[in-house]
């Protein structure tokens, strides 16, 4: 068999290395460093941790990511192991000895006798003879690989920074306030007429907030974001506000074509009006057009809750601006996360938009699984969509919903969270067959989606090793 090439030895990459020896093919690693290094990495170690030490929570029944710790560690990975065996007490959440877990990740795939490490940059295309080559070079990729995807893929489909807007759980908008519609009723492409969340705004409201915003706390540039490109078209809100008090309610907040339904008369006019969009296939989650934002998170819930509709918001992701390289996935890749435009380059990690250490590592994991099985002749059907992973392939390759006046652009990188998985056909109901309030209907409702994702990832993967 010929081997397959894996660039980048990162979280993803040394997972997908591992995968893909494991199942019995070749692989030959390539990582840049120490020949060349990135503005965060400071050592040679594979599945070095440029930040935190904590692949946070491990509650695999009403946590998200702990939900997909536990897929990782029954599809046998190498990040999960060397992360267990290198603990240290976080309480709730497995963190880790950052040196013993990179030296542990590197000692294992040195050993595996199918593996090849070779240490150098892939300064542009992989070589044409490559035919199965897996990109995992993540969110600091160098930057003339980096050139040579945008040339492959065009402009519009690689970013360099991620300017992101905070992202609401649908259910926890308050519709008596908030309405369904659309600016002047215009259904665009796909959409209906009503297609944003309008929350409003009196005069006194709007002006307080600006006052927030402006006095907020924000979080600063770090050295090396600071030599990245910033668009005007994607201004953090606090800096709008800066630039006048009125710029927000002439931009993101402008309140024109609106009529909020739950008032009579002038007041179904409002002064300023804040907007979500949907932003997955299943409607769960609704993202605040154009609040791209520095503040710090402790700020933005303070602030954004007093957004009338979204006093009790739930945020699947807070806003921030930084810099980081990825794809528009779901245009550009195909669902076994190739590249349409050249299938022999699949993309794995931080690079295909999802977030964190353990997100890259899944999607390492199941990218180095797919390329191995395809190697082997038995291509591989990806995981189902109630599965974590399934749940964040889905986000990645085509669960984002192309919306309506910005197009597919608007995908952002996120971490694994409940609103990406399908919602459940049944409330979950309590003991009594009463049904359930507050917190104990999120709790039940969170153990029905991993109760649920445990079955389904079961089936998955014993279909794997039946297989074989
Ligand atoms: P990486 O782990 O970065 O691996 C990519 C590898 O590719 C690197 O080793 C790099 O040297 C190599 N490489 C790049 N270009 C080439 C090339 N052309 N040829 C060969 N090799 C190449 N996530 C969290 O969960 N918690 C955090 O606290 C956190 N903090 C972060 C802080 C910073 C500064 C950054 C940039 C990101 C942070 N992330 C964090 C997000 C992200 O999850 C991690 O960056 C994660 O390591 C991504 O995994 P990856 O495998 O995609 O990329």
């Amino acid at each position: 068999l010929s081997p397959i090439h894996v660039i980048g030895g990162g979280l993803a990459g040394s997972e997908a290395a591992w995968q893909i020896a494991n199942a019995g093919v070749p692989v030959v690693l390539h990582e840049m460093r120490p020949v060349r290094g990135t503005d965060a990495h400071k050592t040679d170690g594979l599945a070095e941790l440029v930040c935190s030490n904590s692949f946070r929570s491990d509650d695999a029944r009403t946590n998200a990511v702990g939900l997909l710790h536990a897929e990782m560690r029954r599809l046998g990975s190498l990040v999960m192991r060397c992360g267990d065996a290198n603990q240290v007490p976080a309480g709730g959440a497995l963190a880790v000895d950052r040196d013993a877990f990179s030296a542990a990740v590197t000692q294992a795939l040195d050993a595996h006798p199918l593996v090849t490490i070779e240490r150098g940059e892939i300064a542009g295309l992989p070589p044409a003879e490559w035919d199965s080559v897996i990109v995992a070079t993540g969110p600091l990729t160098s930057p003339a690989l980096a050139e040579a995807i945008l040339q492959l893929t065009g402009e519009t489909s690689l970013a360099f920074f991620d300017a992101i807007a905070p992202i609401v759980h649908r259910d926890s908008i308050d519709m008596d306030v908030a309405w369904f519609q659309s600016r002047y009723d215009k259904a665009g492409p796909g959409g209906t007429g009503a297609d944003y969340i309008n929350c409003p705004m009196t005069r006194e409201q709007y002006e307080a907030f600006v006052d927030g915003l402006l006095a907020g706390e924000k979080t600063s540039f770090k050295g090396w974001e600071l030599n990245t490109p910033y668009f005007d078209g994607c201004l953090p809100i606090e800096v709008m506000a800066e630039r006048g008090r009125e710029t927000l309610r002439h931009g993101p907040m402008k309140p024109f074509g609106l009529t909020n339904p739950h008032k009579e008369g002038p007041a179904a006019k409002s002064y300023a009006i804040v907007q979500l969009r949907q932003d997955n296939a299943l409607g769960t989650l609704y993202n605040m057009v154009g609040f791209q934002t520095k503040l710090k998170h402790g700020a933005q819930v303070e602030l954004f809750r007093t957004i009338p509709g979204l006093e009790n918001a739930e945020f699947a992701r807070l806003g921030g601006l930084h810099r980081n390289t990825y794809l528009n996935s779901p245009v550009v890749l195909d669902p076994a996360l190739r590249l349409k435009a050249q299938p022999r380059l699949r993309f794995a990690g931080q690079i295909t938009g999802c977030e964190g250490y353990v997100e890259s590592a899944a999607m390492g994991l199941l990218a180095g699984r797919l390329a191995a099985a395809e190697r082997l002749g038995s291509p591989l059907t990806p995981p189902p969509a109630d599965t974590a992973m399934g749940a964040l392939l889905n986000h990645i390759t085509g669960g984002h919903i192309a919306t309506i006046d910005e197009g597919p652009r608007s995908f952002q990188p996120m971490n694994v969270n409940f609103g990406l998985f399908p919602p459940l056909t049944e409330a979950p109901k309590g003991e009594d067959g009463k049904k359930l309030k507050g917190t104990a209907k999120a709790i039940a409702r969170k153990m029905a989606i991993t109760d649920r994702a445990r079955v389904a990832m079961e089936t998955w993967a014993a279909a794997q090793e039946g297989g074989r």
